[in-house]
């Protein structure tokens, strides 16, 4: 079921509004489109934690649990 307002995906009411907040911010960081620093392609994304990888190229890099640095 999905309720209105739908960036709070799977918290609901569990948690205070702190952090629903926060986790908010992590999925949107978990999210966003990423251009891989090999290809250029938006493949690029989180493949486990601290791990970037690439889907087109296959470039990893290591980063942060919910950010690549770069
Ligand atoms: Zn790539």
């Amino acid at each position: 079921m999905l309720k209105p307002g739908g960036s709070l995906i799977g918290l609901g009411q569990k948690y205070g509004l702190k952090h629903r907040k926060k986790f908010t911010q992590v999925h949107t960081l978990l999210k966003a489109k990423r251009k891989c620093p090999e290809c250029g392609s938006l493949k690029f994304g989180r493949e486990a934690v601290g791990i970037w990888a690439c889907k087109k190229c296959g470039y990893k890099v290591a980063g942060t649990a919910y950010d690549v640095s770069l």
